[in-house]
């Protein structure tokens, strides 16, 4: 009986001379550890709007908007970081590898949930036969560059890539109806594109 009571009096003493473990915090600013998992936070620069981040989200707090109606056409994403969990999952998978990270910030608290929101912008391409969403032109422009020469097997990556140097303005391809020959040359969704080359093989 007397040993277990010697030991917590040589515990008491040992916590009276090192002091609390306890933080401070709300008096004091608290710094979190290099690997903290704190609040996501998009890095705008970083981000090519490919919407890998809310697709691996498990909790679905990140949602997609495309914006068809705006010129030129947008994609917003928005993190609703009141549903978070902090798993990592979006900075894990994020394509570039930079686009998303989950930051230092942990003090969240807030009156308005609506307010709790993180949120990025991207342009938007759309297909020139259909109007559908092809994807965000960064998103087009870093798979064109990571195909480097096979990008001139897809006239899509073609244009959008050449694009950026002026080769290949839209208006010079405008215009050509439903499916002629010359829309195989036009930025197209992939459901466009394969109804183009049946044609094209095997007619109407
Ligand atoms: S940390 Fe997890 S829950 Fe939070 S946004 Fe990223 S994937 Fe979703
Ligand atoms: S680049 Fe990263 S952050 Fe941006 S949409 Fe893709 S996965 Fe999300």
């Amino acid at each position: 009986m007397r040993k277990p009571k010697l030991r917590e009096v040589g515990e008491a003493v040992k916590a009276l001379l090192r002091g609390p473990v306890t933080t401070k915090f709300p008096f004091e600013p608290f710094e979190p550890c290099e690997a903290f998992r704190g609040q996501p936070e998009f890095h705008e620069e970083d981000c090519i709007g490919c919407k890998a981040c809310a697709e691996v989200c498990p909790t679905k707090c990140i949602e997609v908007f495309d914006d068809l109606h705006s010129v030129p056409p947008k994609r917003r994403l928005v993190l609703h970081y009141d549903k978070c969990i902090f798993c990592g999952h979006c900075e894990l998978n994020c394509s570039t590898e930079a686009g998303i990270r989950l930051g230092k910030k942990y003090d969240l608290a807030c009156f308005d949930r609506s307010t709790c929101t993180e949120t990025v912008e991207n342009e938007l391409i759309v297909c020139e036969v259909c109007g559908t969403v092809v994807g965000a032109l960064k998103h087009l422009l870093f798979v064109a560059e990571r195909l480097g020469a096979k990008r001139y097997a897809n006239p899509t990556l073609i244009l959008i890539s050449e694009g950026q140097y002026g080769l290949a303005e839209a208006d010079a391809r405008a215009g050509h109806g439903d499916s002629t020959r010359e829309d195989l040359m036009r930025v197209t969704c992939p459901r466009c594109r394969r109804m183009l080359v049946i044609r094209e093989l095997w007619g109407e």
